[in-house]
């Protein structure tokens, strides 16, 4: 029975995998050491994705420090349908692209296959920059925090009010994941994983303030990496080990962050509404005020009225 069953297996997968090579993308274009392949429909985006690596590329050799001396394949696939078997079916649903290091291959969904709020270019940047990083550090230990990280970051994601409130209301319900755990980045639901983005793209913020306040740049600090890993480049740099370093990074994040939780909805509006009653009373008493002075005046007024007309009489 087992038997039978591994041999359908294997029958269903090298269908897969030879209807997926009938269905690759007929179409090519070149940019440097890119080569972009995609089906037909997709002319625009491949254009769009040459003016992304326009400014993406001498960016990313300046900021990592190093060129790519391999080709990179980017795929296009033609249809959601085309695109799971080219990642062996094993990206979580909410992943928009991957970079496959063995085969140096970005895929890319269209943007009309995303089931998030990202957009194709953070997609595409992200991805570019876990090339460079991969080509850096391929031989040495790192911390898959850092690598998404820095991704984040590269990709123009920015810790704005609406993200700063993401990681504010984890830190208020007690949900932050340690920066350890997002290893496991790939089991996570949406939420989870744009939690663990959003925290390896702060742990990249805090180490870049720290490197800057002792005149260390990212270029020293990626050789230094290369050269001895990551733990202890963190050591030769900061002198912190990986805990110290959590420990402090936490304490910069809560420090930054624990007050965006009034931009929460529930909390905006219980401000908004003690506005509101603050100024309806503060009304009430100014208009009291107007009108026991108005009271006042009048009757000072009739006095007055009243020692006129004595006198006249
Ligand atoms: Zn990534």
């Amino acid at each position: 029975m087992h038997f039978i069953n591994i041999i359908s297996l294997i029958i269903i997968l090298s269908m897969d995998t030879l209807l997926a090579a009938n269905r690759m993308p007929e179409n090519e274009s070149v940019y440097q050491n890119f080569r972009i392949k995609y089906g037909q429909g997709a002319e625009k985006i491949t254009r769009n994705i040459i003016s992304i690596l326009e400014i993406a590329v001498p960016e990313y050799e300046k900021f990592y420090g190093t060129d790519l001396e391999r080709e990179v394949v980017i795929f296009l696939p033609s249809s959601l349908l085309d695109f799971h078997p080219l990642v062996f079916d094993q990206l979580p649903e909410w992943s928009n692209g991957v970079f496959v290091p063995d085969r140096n291959q970005i895929i890319l969904k269209k943007p009309q296959w995303y089931s998030t709020d990202q957009n194709f270019t953070q997609v595409l940047r992200h991805e570019l920059s876990h090339v460079y990083f991969h080509r850096m550090f391929a031989n040495s230990e790192v911390p898959l925090w850092f690598n998404e990280g820095l991704a984040e970051y590269l990709s123009g994601t920015a810790l704005d009010i609406s993200n700063g409130l993401k990681i504010s209301n984890a830190m208020f319900a007690g949900q932050l994941i340690l920066l350890s755990h997002v290893d496991s980045l790939q089991d996570f639901s949406w939420n989870r994983a744009q939690l663990a983005y959003l925290q390896s793209l702060s742990a990249v913020i805090f180490l870049e303030k720290r490197l800057n306040q002792l005149g260390i740049s990212w270029q020293d600090f990626f050789e230094s990496v290369r050269r001895n890993g990551f733990e202890q480049a963190l050591k030769n740099s900061l002198g912190m080990d990986p805990i110290d370093f959590e420990i402090k990074w936490y304490h910069w994040l809560k420090e930054n962050y624990k007050w965006f939780i009034i931009f929460n909805w529930e909390n905006l509006i219980w401000v908004v509404m003690i506005i509101i009653l603050a100024g309806a009373l503060y009304a009430m008493r100014y208009r009291n005020r107007k009108t026991l002075r108005r009271w006042e005046e009048e009757e000072e007024k009739s006095k007055e009225e009243q020692l006129t007309q004595s006198i006249e009489i």
